[in-house]
């Protein structure tokens, strides 16, 4: 993306491919600074569709996300608010995908998940009665993930975890 268009925004390209799609009405923004609404009026502004060209890009970089990324979670969080057991669900996640990045030892994610898990519920606390995955937007089989999760971080763990 860098290459092809120095100029543009990682933002711009997300806004330019969102509103190419055939019926979007509207393309949504969370902006935190006067520099990313300026941004983003400009795309607006001179709106030019994503062209195939540039499409191509997009899937390049997808790909390489999705390769990096076995949990597609996006940490939106509405996963979290009902859950009994108070389980930090996007948190662990982005720990379990962090580590499919790692190369090295992943010692440092095994006591950021333990510390995490002595606030909330751990991974195997999950009861399954699956109030999360109703209010996933993403559909995601949360409970399958949990279990990946758990296997992961507190298979032979010797850190304290909430009881
Ligand atoms: S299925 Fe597990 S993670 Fe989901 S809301 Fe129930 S207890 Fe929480
Ligand atoms: S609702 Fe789904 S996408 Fe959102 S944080 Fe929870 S698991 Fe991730």
């Amino acid at each position: 993306m860098r290459e092809y268009a120095p100029e543009a925004s990682f933002a711009s390209w997300a806004f330019r491919f969102a509103a190419s799609q055939e019926g979007v009405a509207r393309v949504l923004s969370g902006m935190n600074t006067v520099e990313q609404v300026m941004d983003n009026t400009a795309t607006f502004r001179d709106f030019r569709p994503i062209t195939e060209e540039e499409l191509g890009i997009i899937r390049q970089v997808t790909g390489i996300i999705e390769k990096h990324t076995p949990i597609p979670c996006t940490a939106c969080s509405y996963c979290t608010h009902g859950c009994p057991k108070g389980i930090a669900i996007p948190e662990y996640f982005a720990l379990y995908n962090s580590i499919s990045r790692t190369t090295g030892s992943f010692s440092s994610h095994a006591v950021y998940y333990n510390n995490m898990s002595l606030r909330h519920g751990k991974a195997s606390d999950c009861i399954g009665c699956r109030q999360c995955e109703r209010a996933c937007p993403q559909h995601l089989p949360i409970t399958d993930y949990l279990k990946d999760v758990a296997a992961k971080f507190e298979a032979g763990s010797s850190f304290p975890t909430r009881k």
